[in-house]
């Protein structure tokens, strides 16, 4: 099996998550009005292995955003209708070095990456684009479901209008997009808009997201015993994971990958998504972020349990 001491594992897990709790540092993103009011103290981690072992800590079982965690999925969901080549016509393969909401193209007039806003609001133009948004909208839902092993994924409508009325940047963004032609044709600014901000407010719990990791760890076929059916592509699959390894933490991903050396990606609802490929996926969740937009908790939990256990990808030369 993927860990096999599981009792012995997760009581290493219980202390880095009970030492991360009392990290107080960071503060809840509140350029969304309706993220500002998340409670500061919420703290939960969960673990799901390759074969299906599992266990949660905290806060595991309430649904909150997905927000940027989504990103990696509905990358993985377009390179799945798609090839990928077609998708990278579209966009690039490089961290942006720049916050995630940055208004700013690579040398090519094209987003840096489909895992920072630019990129991911292309993304959405491209996800089967010859249906009314309310198909496309449930066909992302309906992959995340499955993902999550048919758990708790859902969706905050507070949330999503909240985000709409004060999303001047991401409008901005979307406006810079078509001016440098960087959808597809036909493609309509205002419709896009709304299904990337429905997507960020796709609702899902640690514990059903860590399905979702673990998935990816599996090389995307669900760890679940009911299931146990592939979901991804090979090929969506590496594609996800080597741009997470590489933009999934923002302006953080270069020291994340130094210091953690695993595929993750960040939210600001205080989501981090990871992923220990061939062994498990974990969900982490704690609202307090730092400067660069990434979970304080979610890192330094990330950071101790490579000190413990031989995850960082170089780990095994
Ligand atoms: N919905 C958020 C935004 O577009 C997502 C950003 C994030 O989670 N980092 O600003």
């Amino acid at each position: 099996c993927a860990i096999p001491n599981f009792q012995n594992f997760i009581k290493v897990i219980e202390k880095l998550y009970l030492k991360a709790a009392n990290n107080m540092d960071g503060k809840v993103a509140d350029y969304i009005p309706q993220l500002a009011k998340a409670d500061p103290n919420l703290w939960g981690v969960s673990v799901c292995t390759i074969d299906g072992q599992r266990y949660s800590f905290g806060d595991t079982d309430q649904p909150f955003c997905l927000q940027s965690c989504v990103k990696p999925i509905a990358y993985a969901v377009a390179v799945s209708d798609y090839h990928a080549s077609t998708i990278h016509q579209y966009m690039g393969e490089e961290p942006s070095g720049l916050y995630f909401n940055a208004l700013h193209l690579n040398t090519e007039d094209k987003p840096h990456n489909p895992l920072i806003n630019a990129g991911s609001i292309v993304i959405c133009s491209l996800i089967k684009p010859e249906l009314p948004l309310a198909d496309r909208f449930h066909y992302v839902l309906d992959n995340i479901t499955e993902l999550c092993g048919r758990e708790q994924v859902g969706f905050d409508n507070t949330v999503f209008l909240s985000e709409k009325e004060t999303s001047y940047r991401n409008f901005a963004i979307a406006y810079y997009l078509m001016e440098k032609d960087c959808f597809p044709p036909n493609t309509q600014l205002e419709p896009t808009l709304d299904f990337y901000l429905q997507l960020c407010a796709i609702t899902a719990t640690c514990e059903s997201a860590s399905v979702a990791a673990a998935t990816f760890a599996n090389g995307g076929v669900s760890p679940l015993f009911e299931h146990q059916k592939r979901l991804l592509g090979p090929v969506a699959v590496r594609n996800t994971l080597s741009l997470m390894h590489s933009c999934g933490m923002y302006d953080y991903s270069g020291k994340f990958a130094f210091h953690v050396g695993l595929p993750a990606k960040s939210g600001v609802a205080g989501g981090l998504f990871v992923v220990v490929p061939n062994v498990m996926g974990i969900m982490c969740r704690s609202p307090l972020l730092d400067e660069k937009g990434n979970s304080v908790r979610g890192i330094q939990f990330c950071e101790e349990l490579v000190k413990h256990f031989n995850f960082h990808i170089y780990d095994d030369l």
